[in-house]
């Protein structure tokens, strides 16, 4: 993107000016990899990647309103840095972790932006329109997006909200708030990081960074998921709740909570149901396990039970084969012919 600032390096340090930004500063990939006077860019680069890991999004004195030159430059090289030992490090499901939590950072500066009065507020929708070709234009109630962009994105979400017919449009433009302006885009910026991560030569072996690649590894390792054990007689809808973690990829919490009342209603526990959200971009253990349990009713809550195939299906997770014939819950699935 053309004219962009800084201080936009350090917000969306993804664009590709954040490589000339650290060019223009006299630095390269090499000197990060040798120097020890840089290394701890390299300790704030994992920091970065290890809250990914956690399922958090990087906080650091950007976030408090520190614009001086060392904040910029400590968030540009860090990114930079961390996007380089993701690489070098082939870890697959941590660069598709470390995307998600970089476009939620990205995205409380970009609805800062768009909710502020001032000129500031033109950079998202530029950066919108050149990575997404998403016109965003300014109104008075908040923000118009063209119907069929709006559609294009809506449709991968599954909250009634979302879905047009209860959205407010006029003269062709759906109206949103700053807030869904970039919650409409979140994934796209996912995928731009991920994709920008993965396209990138591989990084020449270097000795600072050589402890942290292995470190990375590790925890990438830590975070596969185990599915030699998911087999059997699971309906469409769950196998595919389950491929879509298994890629990495991110589930709706109506297809979350699908799939762990479904497990939790086939006998499995908490202990055994957990270690598949590992799959997902955001997962965190421990939010993982409290949500596990409040849906399974421990303490003495309500237990929920596997919504029935109509509201799935109206939710976008049903993936129905011959097989689903004449059930009208998940939970009958491979046990109607026994009978
Ligand atoms: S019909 Fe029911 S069981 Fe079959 S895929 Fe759809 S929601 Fe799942």
């Amino acid at each position: 993107m053309e004219g962009i600032g800084r201080l936009e390096c350090a917000r969306y340090p993804f664009l590709a000016n954040a490589g000339e930004y650290i060019a223009d500063k006299g630095f390269t990939i090499e000197a990060f990899g040798t120097d020890p006077d840089l290394v701890p860019f390299i300790e704030l680069a994992m920091r970065r990647i290890e809250a990914a890991a956690s399922g958090l999004v990087y906080s650091s004195g950007l976030d408090a309103g520190d614009a001086s030159e060392q904040s910029v430059d400590r968030e540009v090289f860090s990114f930079v840095v961390a996007t380089v030992l993701l690489r070098a490090a082939g870890a697959r499901s941590l660069v598709r972790r470390f995307a998600l939590s970089e476009s939620r950072r990205a995205e409380r500066f970009l609805e800062r932006s768009l909710a502020r009065e001032s000129r500031e507020r033109d950079m998202p929708a530029r950066l919108l329109e050149g990575l997404f070709s998403v016109r965003v234009r300014r109104a008075d109630y908040g923000y118009g997006v063209p119907v069929a962009s709006y559609v294009r994105r809506s449709v991968n979400f599954h909250e009634r909200e979302w879905k047009l017919v209860n959205r407010d449009v006029h003269a062709g433009l759906v109206r949103l708030t700053a807030h869904q302006v970039v919650r409409l885009v979140r994934q796209e910026l996912a995928d731009h990081i991920a994709e920008r991560i993965r396209q990138s030569p591989t990084p020449p072996t270097l000795p600072n960074f050589e402890p942290h690649v292995a470190r990375i590894r590790g925890l990438s390792e830590s975070l596969e998921p185990k599915y030699a054990e998911v087999t059997g007689e699971h309906p469409p809808c769950v196998k595919h709740a389950m491929a879509v973690l298994e890629r990495g990829e991110n589930l709706p919490h109506s297809g979350r909570f699908m799939l762990a009342t479904f497990l939790l209603g086939r006998g499995w526990d908490v202990g055994r149901i957990a270690p598949l959200f590992k799959g997902a971009p955001d997962y965190n253990e421990k939010t993982t396990l409290y949500q596990l349990n409040n849906i399974s009713g421990a303490g003495g809550g309500t237990r929920y039970s596997c919504p029935l195939c109509d509201k799935l299906e109206s939710q976008g997770l049903c993936h129905r084969t011959a097989e689903c014939e004449g059930i009208i819950s998940p939970m009958q699935f491979g046990r109607r012919r026994e009978a």
